[in-house]
C-alpha cells in the first residue's frame, strides 16, 4: 500500500484534532473544513472505499454512522441539520483513499449537491 494520509493521522504520525476514538473508529477535524463543523469519520483500520466493504463489515459501517450521529448531537447539530457524505471513487470526488464519513454541519446546505 502507498503511504496513506489517514492511517497516518490514525497512527499519529501526522497531527490532526481527534475527537473520537474507538476500537472501530477515528473522527478528526477535517483540514480544510467546508463548514463551520467539519469532521471526518474513519474506520481505525485502512478501508481504502466504500467499495473495498462487504457484508462483514456491517458492524463498521454501522459505527462509522453512529458515530457521525452521535457527533452531530454532540456539536448541538441535530435540530437544524447536517449532512453526511460519503464520497466514492474520484468521479465523485473522493481525493483521500480511505474510507471517511465527511460530518458537516453549522450552516445551511443546498441540495443537488454539486
Ligand atoms: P474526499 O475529497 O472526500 O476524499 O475528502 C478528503 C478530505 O480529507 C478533504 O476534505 C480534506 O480537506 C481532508 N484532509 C486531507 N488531509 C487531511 C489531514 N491531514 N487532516 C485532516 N483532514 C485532511
Ligand atoms: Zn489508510
Amino acid at each position: 500500500m502507498d503511504r496513506c494520509i489517514f492511517c497516518d493521522v490514525i497512527a499519529g504520525r501526522v497531527p490532526a484534532r481527534i475527537v473520537h476514538r474507538d476500537e472501530l473508529v477515528v473522527a478528526f477535524e477535517d483540514i480544510h473544513p467546508q463548514a463551520p463543523v467539519h469532521i471526518l469519520v474513519v474506520p481505525a483500520r485502512h478501508v481504502a472505499s466504500l467499495n473495498d466493504t462487504g457484508p462483514d463489515d456491517a458492524p463498521l459501517l454501522g459505527s462509522l454512522l453512529a458515530t457521525a450521529r452521535a457527533l452531530a448531537r454532540a456539536r448541538g447539530a441535530e435540530a437544524k441539520g447536517y449532512r453526511l457524505v460519503v464520497n466514492t471513487m474520484a468521479g465523485a470526488g473522493q481525493t483521500v483513499f480511505h474510507l471517511h464519513v465527511h460530518l458537516l454541519a453549522g450552516r445551511p446546505f443546498s441540495w443537488p449537491p454539486g
